[in-house]
């Protein structure tokens, strides 16, 4: 017999299986003696009132079902299969491969960047040198932008595909299985890499190939019909699909679509900044404490704040964690957050932005006509650029103390900061365009209403969060997911404006595959 229940715990009740057990039993009104397994299949912090609790949803047993532990998926073998060519290795590149295998297809990835090892490297330079390098950095290489990441793995996107499937296969590549239960799942920088390792190892033991250090320059475009695309060294791979997963920051790809007259749309996107508090700050504030309790793990938040029409809101926070430069060129400052698996770093950081398009904006800050499809991207650009000079021309990053910022002071100095390049005291209005200095000011004071302590000048403001989502769109065909005016051409993942995010970005890689393989069955070779 199986029982559901639901049961709220104090911290240290939750984290010992023991107490779960008793605690579930009696709920399902099932003697102790008689429970074979407890299981927890649902887990959240509910911080509404002053003692937090953990929520559990948990599956009581009087039978036990020994689970099988995780381990990679069985790949059908490939090698003289179909080839397809997949452009990223992100997480949309990564699971389309994947579900390209299990149909039966061959996945043939080229990737601009350098495996995860040789790829931290790069990092480092970028950290302690200034030194970024256009096809290896946080944003480029293995596993794409969410390698070295939060690796936060909550969606909103549950109705383009299966969440829970994704989240199945990065266990059986070595995730931690609480991320089946967790109702805020994460995995962290330090576990990320290993998990990508033993994706690109499963494809490669069956006959996919993955390909580092090949960015891809052109395409192979013959009347409206897509055969294969050109890489750095020249060579020329050919196939009848090409899932272009490229990710929000291949400007050069973008640029070349534009070029080789294969069409893209503007798209809005949002801009801002990055703010970081102590913990503690936000702890105490979220757990309505002076001290967190050693079972709760660090405090997270979400805030929104409508400003003159606008969306002003927390993106992409990560609680104890780390400030990265996330620059893909070396004349520009961009930020975005990572977190190793404990979330143990003495800050809290989160992306603070504000939604935008062309109508916000009185003057582009390099002229470009509102009807350019590129233009965002070229606004980003040209405020990531504004960014690096205003910090000195290194991958040292603008700053200002949060408070001084809603004052409208200057800071003379400024707090400990998590960003390892380093930052500068500048105000954010000799930063930013004034429509997202003044937007960013009123969300920040609207914050500080909402949330006791946030606003505090022990908490640091850095200059530009900016590659939030992609600013283009790569129009596709809503049945065929081919893209609109070029057959054989999948626009995938976030590059193309189709997903936000590792975990849609995955799901879209696995529609795009779907998508693939119907089309090679439908029109044979
Ligand atoms: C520091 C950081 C932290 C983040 N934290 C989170 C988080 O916690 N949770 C979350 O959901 N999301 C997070 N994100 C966002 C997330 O990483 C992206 O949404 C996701 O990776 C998008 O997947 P994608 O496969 O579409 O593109 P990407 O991951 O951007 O992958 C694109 C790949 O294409 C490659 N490429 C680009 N141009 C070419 C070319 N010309 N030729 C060959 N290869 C090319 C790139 O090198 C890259 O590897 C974070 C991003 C960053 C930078």
């Amino acid at each position: 017999m199986e029982r559901t229940v639901d049961i709220a715990l104090v911290p240290a009740e939750a984290h010992d299986p023991v107490l779960v057990r008793a605690a579930a039993a009696e709920a399902a009104g099932i003697p102790l003696d008689q429970v074979q397994q407890a299981r927890v299949l649902k887990r959240s912090i509910d911080s509404r009132s002053k003692q937090p609790l953990f929520r559990l949803r948990v599956a009581v047993d009087t039978e036990a079902h020994p689970e099988a532990p995780a381990s990679p998926p069985t790949l059908p073998d490939v090698h003289r299969a179909d080839p397809v060519i997949i452009v990223g290795c992100g997480p949309a590149g990564l699971f389309a491969a994947l579900r390209c295998m299990e149909h039966g297809l061959r996945p043939v990835v080229l990737e601009r960047g350098k495996n995860v090892r040789d790829r931290r490297r790069d990092l480092a330079a970028i950290n302690r040198l200034h030194t970024v390098d256009p096809d290896s950095n946080y944003c480029f290489g293995e596993g794409g932008a969410g390698t070295y990441s939060d690796g936060k793995l909550y969606t909103r996107s549950h109705k383009r595909g299966d969440v829970g499937a994704v989240l199945r296969t990065l266990v059986d590549f070595g995730a931690s299985p609480d991320i089946l239960v967790d109702a805020h799942p994460h995995i962290g920088t330090n576990k990320l890499p290993g998990i990508i390792t033993a994706m690109r190892e499963a494809v490669i033991a069956s006959g996919g190939e993955v390909h580092f250090n090949q960015r891809v320059t052109d395409l192979l475009l013959d009347n409206r019909r897509i055969h294969g695309v050109v890489t750095n060294d020249g060579t020329e791979h050919r196939a009848r699909a090409v899932v272009l997963a490229t990710g929000h920051s291949a400007r050069d790809i973008f640029r070349l679509l534009v070029t080789r007259g294969v069409r893209v749309e503007r798209k809005d996107f949002a801009l801002g900044v990055r703010v970081e508090h102590p913990q503690a700050v936000i702890d105490a504030a979220q757990y309505h404490c002076s001290v967190r309790d050693p079972y709760l793990p660090p405090a997270s938040y979400s805030l929104v704040q409508q400003v003159e029409g606008t969306g002003v809101y927390s993106f992409c926070m990560c609680p104890g964690g780390i400030i990265a430069p996330c620059a893909t060129a070396p004349d520009e400052v961009v930020t975005n957050g990572w977190s190793p698996s404990k979330r143990n770093n003495p800050y809290a950081n989160s992306g603070i932005v504000v939604a935008f398009g062309p109508e916000l904006v009185k003057q582009h800050p390099s002229g470009a006509d509102p009807d350019d499809p590129l233009w965002g991207m070229d606004y980003q650009r040209a405020v990531e650029h504004q960014a690096w000079q205003a910090g000195g021309r290194t991958q040292q990053a603008p700053a200002q103390r949060l408070e001084d910022l809603v004052r409208g002071k200057s800071s003379t100095d400024l707090p400990p900061c998590s960003y390892p390049p380093g930052i500068v005291p500048v105000p954010m209005h000799e930063v930013l365009p004034p429509e997202i200095a003044t937007r960013l000011r009123a969300g920040f004071k609207a914050f500080g209403q909402k949330m006791r302590g946030y606003l505090t000048n022990e908490a640091v403001v850095v200059a530009v969060e900016s590659r939030t989502s992609s600013p283009v769109r790569i129009p596709r065909d809503p049945t065929t997911l081919e893209h609109v005016e070029v057959a054989g051409l999948y626009p995938c993942g976030e590059g193309g404006g189709h997903a936000g995010g590792i975990v849609s970005a995955a799901m879209d890689g696995q529609r795009v595959a779907d998508a693939v393989a119907m089309n090679y069955k439908v029109v044979p070779a």
